[in-house]
């Protein structure tokens, strides 16, 4: 067996070889850390399993309404034990997070209401849900107001600002656990849980959704856990485990689940309508694999923050820091970087690594975007992929893998590509411990 001599038949050099060797051993630490957070959740979400009986005939396929489709109705027990909540809405007709997102909002909130966002503007796809950004049938057309305001900039809650934030009209509080695009830093359960507190300090009956993409099951706890009344997030992200083929999921309270189901859906019709389709294996075994996939994921993030670091680019978290979901973002400053980083990652894919990304306008974002994804479901990050905007500061955002090697793998053909671009000098990579 000679893992040096593979590597080199997939085009990485000795020098990156070793140098992400190297790497790799200081971080050694950080990654039985991880797994042992992986092991917790496994057992967390196996036991959710034993304990809703999970049997294969919740494996079946359903069709047309969808009435008594038992494999739906006990995946979304298994999701509300999972999170500690009442109840869970799980669906593949949910098509994505900001659909789950769009349906949490517009179920909970009424003409007159304002949503507020202690954690500074949210993630770029909510701003036409919101109206923030012009657009037909936002929120704002239904007479739902928004206000926000920032973190500090040394990463703290502006207490003040968001005192003043929270009025008679703000019946629901977002929080985006994931930093997305912005450059504030992700929360961790430990914040959310006292930004919760002083929230229901002012307006104790605020409802409060945590936007959890890319957050599940990389702590012990979820924002339920800690005072949320529901979470949100997309199954082609982490609780997806990289098997869900599409699907949302919003666990929460009871009240707040049926008012989403009532926009999903229909009023009257709720959550007993909806079939799961040939889908439900999928979400189970998705589900199943999601903490293990969220761990490989992370370790593929540690790894690239170890060597992007030691090549003197800043990296959101760093190696040795404590990380909050899955994400790594690596500040190039140049666009030529980003562009040549992504294909790098490309090259990695397993589905499409003969494919150059070039930078394209996409729906939802107000930049052009340059991403790599070559993923078995389509736009799934959580598969390896990497993705920036094109624009100041030109930082990439490296997610995903569902193996570690895999990710490793796009962390080392990253850097390869980098060197055979000529955008960074090979003497950096030399002489190091
Ligand atoms: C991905 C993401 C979303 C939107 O999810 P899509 O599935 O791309 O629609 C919303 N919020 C955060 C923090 C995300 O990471």
């Amino acid at each position: 067996m000679d893992l040096e001599n593979i590597y080199a038949s997939m085009g990485i050099s000795g020098e990156v070889y070793e140098f992400c060797k190297k790497r790799e051993a200081h971080v050694s630490e950080r990654f039985r850390e991880i797994d042992e957070i992986f092991e917790y959740n496994q057992l967390k979400v196996l036991s959710a399993m034993q304990q809703s009986r999970v049997s294969e005939a919740c494996l079946v396929e359903t069709t047309g309404y969808g009435y008594n489709d038992m494999g739906r109705d006990r995946l979304e027990e298994v999701y509300a034990r999972v999170f500690h909540t009442e109840d869970a809405l799980v669906r593949s007709q949910i098509v994505c997070g900001t659909h789950a997102l769009t349906v949490a909002l517009f179920g909970n909130t009424r003409p007159g209401d304002e949503i507020f966002s202690p954690v500074g503007m949210p993630y770029d796809t909510l701003l036409e849900v919101l109206g923030v950004r012009e657009a037909q049938g936002s929120l704002k057309e239904y007479g739902v107001s928004f206000s926000y305001c920032d973190m500090k900039p040394d990463g703290s809650f502006d207490y003040e600002a968001i005192r003043r934030g929270i009025n008679e009209r703000t019946s629901l509080v977002e929080i985006q656990r994931s930093r997305g695009y912005s450059q504030r830093h992700t929360l961790s359960i430990a914040e959310i849980r006292e930004l919760i507190g002083f929230i229901r300090s002012i307006k104790p009956e605020v409802t409060i959704m945590v936007d959890n993409c890319y957050g599940e099951f990389i702590e012990e706890l979820e924002p339920t856990d800690v005072g949320a009344d529901m979470v949100v997030g997309s199954l082609i992200k982490n609780p997806g485990g990289g098997i869900a083929p599409v699907g949302g999921y919003i666990a929460g309270t009871e009240k707040c689940v049926k008012n989403a189901a009532a926009r999903l859906t229909a009023p009257g019709l709720y959550k007993e309508l909806g079939p799961s389709l040939g889908n439900n294996r999928l979400l189970y075994q998705g589900l199943f694999m999601a903490p293990s996939v969220a761990a490989s994921a992370e370790k593929g993030a540690i790894l690239l923050a170890a060597v992007y670091k030691e090549l003197g680019f800043e990296c959101a978290p760093g190696p040795f820091e404590k990380r909050d979901d899955i994400i790594e973002a690596v500040t190039f400053h140049d666009p030529k970087l980003v562009m040549s980083f992504c294909r790098g990652v490309q090259r990695a894919a397993s589905v499409d690594s003969f494919i150059r990304p070039e930078p394209t306008p996409t729906p939802g974002y107000e930049h052009e975007i340059i991403m790599a994804a070559g993923c078995f479901i389509s736009g799934s990050s959580i598969e390896l992929s990497a993705d920036g905007p094109l624009r100041e500061p030109y930082t990439v955002y490296f997610q995903g893998g569902l193996t570690y090697p895999h990710a490793k793998l796009g962390v080392m053909m990253s850097l390869q590509q980098l060197l055979d671009d000529g955008l960074i000098d090979r003497s950096l990579l030399l002489n190091r411990d």
